[in-house]
């Protein structure tokens, strides 16, 4: 098939199922990974003939798009904070919001002291200790997650970004009887983006994220949507150094509770941040004793 015939095909059997600027995103991203081909060279290149082979690969994204699958998944990997990153169905995509919250964590942590030691909880992809890690080259980076799948995920991403990071099998809820490895370190910084989508939420998440990405990482029980907050901050009291930092991701809807949290767990200097789309998406802390 000529490469134009099988961007035209790959463009109408989409039409119904997406806007036509995201078909063509999803073409180029495509065509990038299949072909090895930049957008402008598939229009210079519109006659070249395409394998069965690359073809076939091609219906096959057709199908798992009209699924509703993420590209990222598709293509296996996505860009976080300027870095390559594989992702696969045992990980959340990075989000942007997450950028923000790496963000903020090196604006302000950058005046700080050296050799920062820091503990990232729910790791996934490993998105933020990674760029943390790169970010602080003389750190020392944990990161920790209870999915053996998403460790392995984050491995690879250590080191195709080339960073050295202890990675720990951990379920936060369970640490007293899990991290031994990590039971006498005292962090200068705690970091997590943890499970925080409450069922009554689910209504309004879009069907790519609710049939595609794991549940495991995403939701937390109406009743009881701070359980992991609560367990880290619990965990902060022994582990985060006097005048350590907390930094989490969240619920925009639950910014009060938490910073509610903070205020009744001995934290100063509580800041709730934005995100770029104007929600309650982070919060800070500094230890007091
Ligand atoms: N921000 C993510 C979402 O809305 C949720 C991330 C999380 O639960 N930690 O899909």
């Amino acid at each position: 098939m000529l490469l134009k015939t099988l961007r035209e095909h790959f463009y109408i059997s989409l039409k119904e199922d997406y806007p036509e600027t995201e078909i063509q995103s999803f073409f180029n991203l495509l065509s990038e990974c299949f072909l090895k081909m930049k957008r402008v060279e598939v229009s210079l290149n519109l006659y070249a003939p395409i394998s069965g082979k690359k073809t076939e690969k091609f219906e096959n994204a057709i199908t798992r798009l009209k699924d509703q699958e993420p590209i990222q998944y598709i293509i296996g990997s996505t860009e976080f904070y300027g870095l390559p990153f594989k992702v696969t169905e045992s990980t959340l995509i990075p989000r942007p919001e997450t950028e923000e919250l790496v963000q903020w964590i090196t604006d302000i942590s950058n005046s700080k002291t050296e050799n920062l030691s820091i503990l990232d909880i729910g790791t996934g992809t490993g998105c933020i200790a990674i760029c943390l890690a790169k970010n602080k080259p003389d750190a020392t980076v944990y990161a920790v997650d209870i999915s053996k799948k998403a460790l392995t995920v984050a491995r690879t991403n250590a080191k195709l970004n080339k960073v050295d990071i202890e990675f720990v099998e951990l379920d936060i809820l369970d640490w007293e009887n899990g991290a031994s490895n990590l039971k006498n370190i005292e962090f200068d910084i705690i970091v997590s983006n943890p499970p925080y989508v409450r069922a009554l939420e689910k209504s309004q998440m879009s069907a790519n994220v609710l049939r595609h990405e794991p549940g495991l990482a995403l939701y937390v029980e109406d009743d009881d949507p701070l359980i992991f907050y609560k367990a880290i901050v619990e965990l902060a009291q022994t582990h985060l150094k006097s005048n350590g930092q907390l930094y989490f991701e969240i619920n925009q809807y639950l910014g009060s509770e938490m910073v509610q949290l903070l205020e009744d767990s001995d934290f100063k200097e509580i800041e709730l941040k934005m995100d770029i789309f104007g929600n309650n998406r982070m919060v800070s802390g500094v230890k007091k004793f």
